[in-house]
């Protein structure tokens, strides 16, 4: 007989985090509540025009704009791949979608938006709320401080929940290269979170810092307009600046030295040049501004702790959870497990370790980074080890295992964008992957939408 209780649960964002929090809490029997600034589901997939007033996004009082997404953007993992499991994420003949297997952001804020009313997800949401404040009342219940977004302050609301999950996002709040000399040169600088289109850049000579997927795109663009582009790279070696195969103006050097006053920018291969704009593309920092848990979990050097699995504050757990903070994944997959993790747990079907057991695994944990020499900032990359980690919690959740197909086709894609940059998203050769996901598809599904959409596709 099930011994499972209900409990009321507060989720902050609705984004994709959120809404696979929200699905899965609720499908546990927990009432639940989001919390969303913005009017719409899909956080990061909101693509907006608009862009922050610090284009460093450095000043704490600026205006927030959320999303870092660029009007060019398609993803850099195959649709298959990227799919929640129970949701696959497949081409729709209805409006005007996007067919493409690494369709453009568009389709996946579409995506999401149908992920949200198959499950019902938005009559949970408060659109245009802003948490303000998180903390543990004295009676052991979680305070969540709330306000319509653009009303007073005082206007605001306290309520309380056994249990809040925080899906924020983190792709919001820049992360910035420190430039020897930056303060007195006198160029323009800008991080990737503001950049959209690549107009701004013509005819100007820009140092592009950093080597992600995002920046690899971002230089391509820029090329097709600036005079120059010199990317500095932590994973060149001091050595001569290389031209980029295919461009006959885009260079890779390794870092940054130093910026002068003159304007110009040396590199630690000596090349020295008069630049207009730094463009960072240098990553952001995890940010939970509305968050006081009175020093229990803190961000260090870009580590959120400490936290068993990446997930739960042992003194608090399970009354406080975080979904999606590791990155270097296929997010949503990862985000549909972790969920369901924590509806078991708060609902008593599953059990978690004692406080004791669990800081001696977070101990353990990052001993066994320090040993191999992974800087604390690197805590949540999951870089090999994603599906490891999911299938861990899946044994937990007596769920499946990952399937294989989804593993092949990660790696398939990753060897896939490092050996064809420019075309991997419409060049691969992993088709017998994508035959097995569909048919993987069709068997597991359970959602009639999905099933008649499978059969409009022919797959
Ligand atoms: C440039 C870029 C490209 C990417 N490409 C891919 C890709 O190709 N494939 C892929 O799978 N993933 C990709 N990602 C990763 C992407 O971030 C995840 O897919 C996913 O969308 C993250 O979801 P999330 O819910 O964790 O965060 P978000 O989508 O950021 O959602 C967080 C939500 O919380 C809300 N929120 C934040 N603070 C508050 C508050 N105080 N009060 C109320 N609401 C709040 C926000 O408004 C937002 O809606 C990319 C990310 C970026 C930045």
């Amino acid at each position: 007989m099930s011994t499972a209780v209900a409990r009321d649960v507060a989720v902050i964002g609705a984004g994709a985090a959120g809404l696979a929090a929200a699905r899965h809490l609720r499908r546990e029997g927990h009432s639940v509540v989001v919390f969303e600034r913005e009017s719409l589901v899909g956080g990061t997939w909101i693509y907006t025009n608009n862009t922050e007033p610090d284009p460093l996004g450095i000043d704490p009082t600026r205006p927030v704009v959320h999303s870092s997404l660029y009007a060019s953007l398609r993803t850099n993992l195959p649709r298959e791949a990227m799919s929640f499991r129970e949701y696959p994420f497949v081409p729709k003949k209805t409006g005007h979608r996007d067919p493409r297997r690494f369709p453009g952001h568009k389709e996946v804020l579409e995506y999401l938006k149908d992920y949200a009313t198959e499950f019902g997800i938005g009559e949970l949401v408060r659109f245009e709320t802003v948490v303000n404040r998180v903390w543990r009342g004295e009676n052991g219940k979680w305070e969540v401080r709330s306000r319509k977004r653009g009303g007073e302050e005082e206007e605001h609301m306290d309520e309380a929940f056994d249990a809040v999950v925080v899906c924020n996002g983190h792709y919001s709040e820049p992360r910035i290269a420190h430039i020897p000399g930056v303060d007195r040169w006198p160029g323009k600088q800008i991080h990737s979170h503001n950049y959209r289109v690549p107009e701004p850049f013509q005819n100007q000579v820009v140092v592009l810092i950093g080597s992600a997927a995002s920046a690899v795109d971002i230089s391509r663009e820029i090329a097709s307009v600036a005079n120059q582009v010199h990317i500095a790279s932590r994973s060149i070696s001091d050595e001569e600046a290389t031209m980029v195969p295919g461009y006959d103006n885009i260079w890779l050097h390794p870092m940054i030295e130093r910026a002068h006053e003159d304007g110009t920018i040396s590199f630690s291969n000596g090349f020295k040049i008069v630049v207009d704009i730094i463009l960072h593309c240098t990553g952001y920092k995890y940010h939970f501004p509305f968050l006081d848990t009175k020093g229990i979990v803190t961000v260090d050097d870009n580590r959120v702790g400490p936290l068993y699995k990446h997930v739960f504050p042992p003194s608090l757990a399970p009354w406080l959870s975080f979904v999606g903070l590791p990155y270097k994944t296929a997010p949503f997959p990862q985000f549909e497990i972790q969920s369901k993790w924590i509806a078991g747990i708060l609902s008593g079907r599953i059990s978690l370790p004692s406080p004791e057991e669990m800081t001696k695994d977070i101990e353990a944990f990052y001993s066994s980074l320090q040993k191999c020499g992974v800087p604390k900032r690197y805590t949540h990359n999951m870089t090999g080890y994603q599906f490891e980690y999911n299938d861990w919690i899946a044994t937990k959740c007596g769920c499946p295992q990952t399937e294989e197909w989804r593993k092949k086709m990660y790696s398939a894609t990753s060897l896939n964008r490092e050996a064809r940059p420019e075309t991997y998203r419409d060049e691969w050769e992993d088709e017998d992957l994508v035959l097995e996901a569909y048919q993987d598809f069709k068997k597991q599904i359970s959602c009639q939408n999905v099933t008649s959409q499978l059969q409009n596709f022919n797959m």
